[in-house]
């Protein structure tokens, strides 16, 4: 049996090369990128381009402004205001 992956299409002859391979898309520096809110405790996407980022940040669902500071894709401080 074959198990193929569904992002990809590439395909693997055991369960635990598939694994290995998933880790590989979920590792890929490409985002997306997210912060999840402190005000509604939703998701907020941002784009490579914040990757690095250190500002102002609307919520798109709630509107309220936090202050983040984003490294690498890895929010490093986010408080609102
Ligand atoms: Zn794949
Ligand atoms: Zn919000």
């Amino acid at each position: 049996m074959r198990f193929k992956c569904f992002t990809c299409g590439a395909e693997f002859d055991n369960i635990e090369q598939l694994a290995g391979h998933k880790r590989q898309h979920q590792a890929s520096p490409k985002g997306p990128y997210g912060v999840t809110c402190l005000g509604c405790g939703r998701g907020i996407p941002i784009g490579p381009e914040k990757a690095n980022y250190s500002g102002q940040l609307t919520c798109s669902h709630c509107r309220r402004t936090m202050t983040v500071v984003i490294e690498d894709g890895e929010v490093a401080v986010a408080r609102l205001g």
